[in-house]
């Protein structure tokens, strides 16, 4: 109760309060979109430091031409969205703050077409629309440290930020919670129907990690399962979602094409 009387003060006090893209309900909200992006960035770099960016700039505009085409359709298209490809085997693909989504040469090779993409990059979009790592690092630090770093990204130096900024490019490969996975999962599978996509492709891939899961690869694959919800469980939500889909664009072809010197 303490903490909730806390927090509607802040709020008052804050100007924090606004209504959340995805679900429409009233919540706070410390950063603006400008805080938001500035560690975003931070983020973004201590990523690229420890995974290394793939030096294949037509793949990464490859990528970013779906991504925006997703980015065109989610619920905070006020944001300036970028997409890099990370040079390592891992499966994996994930979002930092502000827009910035990251997916990995292992994943890219793992996917069959461009709605498979558009599945993965669809999820992580949808977990910067509903600012779930906003919910990771106030779960980290707790509430008060939130509105040191939106102070310490408001301003000039942003040097105080290193330290959120590493702690969130590894939260990042973790996963962010059985629920919120859920919902990024129905975001991502949402937007990319409404970017034209056949919504099937998302399905499809979670099968082929669901294979993963049981073969040698199981070790890359655990960081990505940590705290993501049964596959099967995925799979049957998602395949929910998209039963009344009449297709829709896979492009398999253009999709080879993008990725062959993989
Ligand atoms: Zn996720």
């Amino acid at each position: 109760m303490r903490k909730l009387l806390f927090s509607l003060a802040a709020c008052a006090l804050l100007a924090g309060c606004a209504t959340n893209p995805v679900t429409g309900k009233r919540e706070f909200r410390i950063f603006s979109d400008k805080e938001e992006v500035a560690l975003g960035a931070k983020t973004r770099d201590s990523v690229i430091k420890q995974y290394g960016r793939r030096a294949d700039p037509v793949l990464e505009a490859y990528v970013a031409g779906v991504g925006r085409k997703l980015a065109a359709v989610c619920d905070r298209r006020e944001l300036d969205y970028s997409f890099y490809v990370l040079d390592t085997d891992m499966v994996n693909a994930f979002a930092a703050p502000g827009g910035y989504i990251f997916v990995t040469r292992g994943i890219l090779k793992a996917m069959s077409d461009e709605s498979e993409l558009a599945g993965v990059l669809g999820h992580e979009i949808g977990h910067v629309t509903a600012r779930h790592s906003m919910k990771a690092l106030e779960k980290q630090y707790g509430y008060q440290a939130l509105i040191n770093i939106a102070s310490i990204a408001a301003g000039k130096d942003l040097s105080g930020l290193q330290q959120y900024s590493d702690f969130l490019a590894g939260a990042l490969l973790a996963g962010y919670g059985r629920d919120n996975e859920f919902q990024a999962d129905s975001l991502g599978a949402r937007y990319a129907m409404a970017a034209g996509y056949d919504p099937r492709g998302t399905a499809d891939f979670f099968r082929k990690l669901e294979k993963m899961e049981g073969g040698k690869k199981a070790n890359d694959l655990e960081k990505l399962f940590m705290s993501h919800p049964p596959t099967k469980e995925r799979i049957k939500r998602v395949e929910a979602q998209s039963a009344s889909a009449a297709g829709g664009e896979r492009n398999p072809a253009g999709y080879a094409e993008a990725v062959k010197g993989l």
